[in-house]
């Protein structure tokens, strides 16, 4: 059906006797088509025409400017017509990139990266008021230490912040930028090993995605959030797998408004541009530039940018600015291609581009933390699941207990250090609760499940050292095959004790605890029910007597907590057409008085915290992102398992309560899991939810 389109749309521009030279598309054709070029720039001072890069002139497209980087020289300013502006020559420029928007000193900058091949850092300009020089505007060096062979830019459209991805040496380095002071700072997020060959990339907001070539292999695509996976995914490939016969070099992407879009890449040996589509990842055609009207053909081109917007009428959708190699005898140049002449060339169907300049209209909600823990001992996925324990006299000694999955259970203070690791086996999830009767002495209980023993351990917090002492009755069994996940709930109407226990074939089981009679505690199965699907975060409601349960894949369901509430049940929501992705995993409960407060849940899938009410039928209120903090340099939160939160006065550093949440992928630097702390009143004032401060949680029934 596509190939048929692109032949209907050839012909008819065949026909129309568009470039004479144009011949079928390049699916039909081995040699592809043939393109002119509108314009070229000046020889390079240098003659080392590598990257280039577009600033456009908002508010006069026709005036805006090509930036060339030039290995033999510096950056070059060039016009629409190919004449020269300016330049800066006093350091040694090999890639450069832009973005706009970015708020410097308070005011929006369009912002100039550019890589400084001697010296080895990334260097930030912005245009001079004179339009024709350029400031720089970085402070301290931003020392890439190895050598760089691709760079671009990227704005999130989840946080709204900016990042240069550098690469080169088989690794892709993440930077953040950001305003210090009014100058940019940057500041290494993670390396991400890619494989050597690895050179020029390009980001397409829009996917959040960072596509990049490798030499002799083909294009590849990454997810460009820091709190992402880096895991590549094949674009296109070489021959025999793809179109590429020769090197990949430049890439760069003409956006489409509705979101999609094209890659072109250099397959430079050939001197060859091959097109391919975003969404499809089909080759839509190749072409060469070949002499015509007094310029020169495009020779093995590398550095290649793009923009889709209209600039005037020689570029009315926009153009692609390639670098030459071979111009003639004289020094290498840049080559201005017509979109237009591209997409008749290649029967390209008419779309809708894009203004880069515009600022981004729909960032998600984010927050950040303030304190994150010590990382684990364990590699991997072994931090899971956090509990809030409550100091009862002073609250700053409170702490966070969290499971460390493949070895135990952990300690923290709430300046994040570790107070204890206790080796007890594979605890899963953890819950605590207040003032359980051992022998006639209240005392908070924290229960865990054992996967190592597939049994339920109990400890209780010593308040004055503030550690775990087991006060299981020996090993407490389960019964089940793989118990995984694990909530408390204490009735308001007996006042007793109850484990809920999930197993990861989603049957459910509730335990009573007892003290024993001689200072340990016992528990006795009084309730089950299967669940179709794998299950793990759950949580009792100690007021309303309602339990929720995440059926990982399927949603939030909601079951009464008490030991003869059977299997009636309602759904809260759900993966299928409600607002959460799956896994649905941690959930917690923000109380607040009368009833009122918030359901959270990990929506594991998405990287974001679902918030429901916790009243009436749980409508739900919205999303948001943990993402790191500027000021302390604390990664965001994301691939969260467990969470927990607390309405609780924590003392000076939490007064409102703390959102406490496991980090899969703990960066910034690179190191093992560990678990993110944000005051409830970031989360209060960017989601608009109230603040509560008369919660005790050893009160229980008693609030109000
Ligand atoms: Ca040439
Ligand atoms: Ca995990
Ligand atoms: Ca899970
Ligand atoms: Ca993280
Ligand atoms: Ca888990
Ligand atoms: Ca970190």
């Amino acid at each position: 059906m596509k190939n048929s389109l692109l032949i209907i749309f050839s012909l008819a521009i065949a026909s129309a006797c568009q470039p004479a030279k144009s011949p079928k598309p390049g699916a039909e054709n081995p040699t592809g088509a043939v393109v002119p070029a509108s314009v070229e720039t000046r020889p390079t001072a240098g003659d080392g025409a590598n990257d280039s890069a577009i600033l456009i002139n908002a508010a006069n497209p026709a005036a805006s400017l090509i930036l060339g980087a030039d290995t033999g020289g510096g950056l070059e300013l060039y016009r629409l017509d190919g004449t020269l502006v300016g330049a800066m020559n006093e350091r040694r420029i090999s890639l450069v990139d832009v973005r706009y928007n970015f708020s410097l000193g308070g005011s929006d900058t369009a912002l100039i990266v550019a890589y400084d091949s001697t010296a080895t850092e990334l260097v930030a300009f912005r245009l001079g008021d004179d339009g024709q020089s350029l400031v720089q505007v970085s402070g301290g060096a931003i020392e890439t230490k190895a050598e760089i062979e691709g760079l671009c830019l990227y704005q999130s459209p989840l946080s709204g912040k900016f990042y240069a991805f550098a690469a080169g040496k088989g690794m892709i380095q993440q930077w953040e930028l950001y305003d210090q002071n009014e100058s940019v700072a940057a500041r290494k997020i993670r390396d991400m090993p890619v494989g050597l060959g690895a050179a020029h990339c390009a980001v397409h907001d829009a996917e959040r995605a960072l596509y990049y070539s490798q030499e002799t292999v083909g294009v590849w695509k990454l997810n460009a959030e820091p709190e992402s996976e880096a895991e590549a995914e094949a674009i296109s490939l070489a021959e025999p797998h793809g179109p590429f016969v020769g090197d990949v070099k430049g890439i760069a992407i003409y956006e489409h408004q509705d979101g999609g879009g094209v890659l072109m890449a250099s397959d430079a040996d050939i001197s060859t541009f091959q097109l391919i589509d975003l969404s499809t990842h089909e080759r839509l055609g190749h072409f060469t530039v070949a002499a015509h009207g007094g310029i020169g053909s495009v020779d093995e081109s590398e550095g290649i940018a793009i923009t889709s917007m209209p600039l005037s009428d020689e570029f009315p959708r926009g153009l692609a600015v390639v670098a030459d190699d071979y111009n003639d005898g004289n020094n290498t140049n840049y080559k201005i291609l017509s979109w237009a002449d591209i997409a008749s060339g290649l029967g390209l169907p008419e779309s809708a581009g894009t203004n880069p300049t515009l600022k981004l209209d729909s960032l998600a909600v984010t927050v950040s933390p303030s304190v994150e823990t010590e990382p684990v001992k364990s590699y991997g996925d072994a931090a899971d699941d956090p509990a809030i324990w409550v100091h009862p006299d002073d609250a700053a000694q409170s702490v966070i207990i969290g499971s460390q999955k493949q070895h135990g259970i952990n300690v923290y203070a709430l300046d994040g250090s570790l107070l204890q690791s206790l080796a007890d086996g594979r605890i899963n999830n953890v819950d605590l609760r207040y003032g359980f009767s051992l022998q006639g002495k209240p005392v908070d209980i924290v229960a865990g499940t054992n996967r190592t023993t597939d049994s339920i351990s109990i400890y209780g917090v010593n308040p004055v050292t503030r550690t775990l002492e087991n006060l299981a009755d020996g090993v407490i069994a389960t019964g089940m095959l793989d118990p995984y996940g694990l909530c408390m709930y204490r009735s308001p109407k007996t006042g007793s004790f109850y484990v809920f226990v999930n197993d990861t074939n989603g049957l459910v089981k509730q335990f009573e605890l007892r003290d024993n009679g001689s200072g340990r505690i016992a528990a006795e199965t009084v309730r089950e029910f299967k669940i179709e699907t794998q299950t793990e975060g759950c949580v009792a409601d100690d007021e309303t007597g309602v339990l929720y349960v995440g059926e990982e894949d399927v949603g939030i369901w909601k079951y009464s907590a008490e030991p003869d509430g059977g299997e009636d049940r309602s759904m809260v929501d759900s993966t299928e057409d409600g607002n959460i992705t799956d896994d649905v995993e941690g959930l917690s409960i923000y109380y607040a008085a009368n009833g009122e407060g918030y359901l959270i849940a990990s929506n594991q899938g998405a990287d974001s915290y679902a918030v429901y009410e916790r009243s009436g039928d749980n409508r739900f209120i919205g999303l948001f992102h943990v993402v790191a903090d500027e000021a302390t340099g604390i990664d965001g939160a994301s691939e969260t398992d467990g969470l927990d939160v607390t309405s609780a006065n924590l003392g000076p550093a939490f007064p409102n309560g703390v959102f406490v949440v496991q980090d899969g992928r703990n960066i910034t630097p690179d190191e093992r899991q560990n678990f993110k702390l944000v005051p409830w009143e970031r989360i209060a004032s960017a989601m608009g939810l109230e603040t509560y401060n008369g919660y005790d949680p050893r009160a229980t029934s008693s609030n109000p």
